[in-house]
């Protein structure tokens, strides 16, 4: 863990007037202390304080999964009859202001909000998202290792040595995830496989739909290394050969996806990334078919800041990674999405993702 990652987390506390953050589930805590609570229904929360040492509160029975460095935070293990929030509430003082893990259980919050009348709460979010958006070089190695992975399992899709037709979308999709895991990840996220008109919904659940010819299988997938940072790819095969009016709709794509790859570069509005690519595809007459945003920031979560999207003016920061994923889904017949993990530097931007774009046709 680099330990100015507490240090930095606290100068920004200091910048937003924060008094104390409140960090539990989810990746703020392996970000900061290399420490990954378990989603349970026991409170598990870091608790840092402007100045002082942070203090992680967690079940005693949890206690012997943390590797405590003391250098960086105290070690508090709360007994099955205590009560944490009481336990986390005294650690406070007497704070004005206190930002909470945007993933903290509601419960948790409704009760330390009775333990503490009077505070500001804000969103942890706030505090630790921007500097979780920007990758350090070791990070941006690790993505890209989670990404060459991903592609390695997308490579073996566009050779045709993953069986599509006569298969089921849940048999393909399994079979996705048992390569990614043979790639190095240590879990599966998604593994989302949609065939013919089901490519029209961006987030189809793979299901009992058998893949014929003739189709496009829209593939998106993506899991977690054991470092802890995530893999997220689509790419689209066309069994047999795909109509006139799907290759035009998917060239407007591609060139849509790498205008945008092209414009995410250090300095460009988050918003303009989507822009670019709404008015390719717009232009083209395929505006309406394009339902969601462009992309998201990936990282220890799949998910995460930055979100490039119409209305997220900030500009791009060098070393931000995140996913451009334009796509077209015409309901009722079919749909096609190329996405990508792209860094933005301060020249230019790089995708992490190296296999082939173009929509490839497969017999069989
Ligand atoms: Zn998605
Ligand atoms: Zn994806
Ligand atoms: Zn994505």
């Amino acid at each position: 863990m680099e330990p100015n990652r507490l240090v930095r987390a606290r100068n920004r506390m200091s910048e937003l007037g924060v008094d104390v953050c409140l960090l539990s589930v989810g990746a703020d805590l392996p970000y900061l202390i290399g420490y990954e609570a378990m989603p349970l229904e026991r409170l598990t929360m870091l608790v840092v304080p402007r100045e002082g040492d942070p203090t992680l509160v967690v079940p005693r029975l949890e206690a012997s999964r943390v590797e405590h460095d003391p250098g960086l935070f105290r070690l508090v293990a709360w007994e099955e009859t205590e009560d944490p929030v009481a336990l986390v509430a005294g650690l406070m003082g007497s704070p004005d202001v206190v930002a909470i893990g945007d993933h903290t259980w509601a419960r948790f919050l409704i009760e330390l909000q009775a333990h503490l009348p009077g505070v500001r709460w804000r969103k942890a979010g706030g505090v630790i998202a921007a500097l979780r958006a920007v990758k350090s070089l070791p990070e941006i190695k690790a993505l890209a290792r989670a990404s060459a992975a991903a592609d390695r399992v997308a490579g073996a899709l566009q050779a045709g040595e993953i069986p599509l037709v006569g298969r089921t979308e849940a048999e393909v999709s399994a079979e996705i995830g048992r390569r990614l895991i043979a790639e190095g990840h240590r879990k599966v996220n998604f593994a989302i496989v949609a065939a013919g008109p089901n490519a029209a919904s961006p987030h189809h659940e793979a299901g009992e739909r058998v893949i014929e010819h003739g189709q496009v299988v829209l593939c998106d997938f993506g899991g977690t290394m054991p470092d802890g940072y995530c893999s997220d790819i689509t790419r689209c095969v066309h069994v047999g050969d795909p109509p006139a009016d799907f290759v035009d709709l998917y060239a407007v794509l591609q060139a849509a996806q790498a205008v945008a790859v092209g414009a995410a570069t250090a300095g460009t509005a988050a918003s303009e990334v989507d822009a670019v690519a709404r008015r390719l595809i717009a232009d083209a007459g395929y505006g309406e078919w394009f339902i969601h945003r462009i992309g998201h920031g990936i990282g220890l979560d799949a998910h995460e800041d930055p979100y490039l999207v119409e209305g997220n003016d900030e500009p791009l920061l060098a070393g931000q990674v995140f996913s451009i994923e334009p796509g077209i889904y015409v309901p009722g017949r079919f749909g096609a999405r190329i996405e990508d993990i792209v860094v933005a530097t301060q020249d230019g931007s790089r995708s992490l993702n190296a296999v082939s774009h173009d929509l490839v046709v497969l017999e069989g």
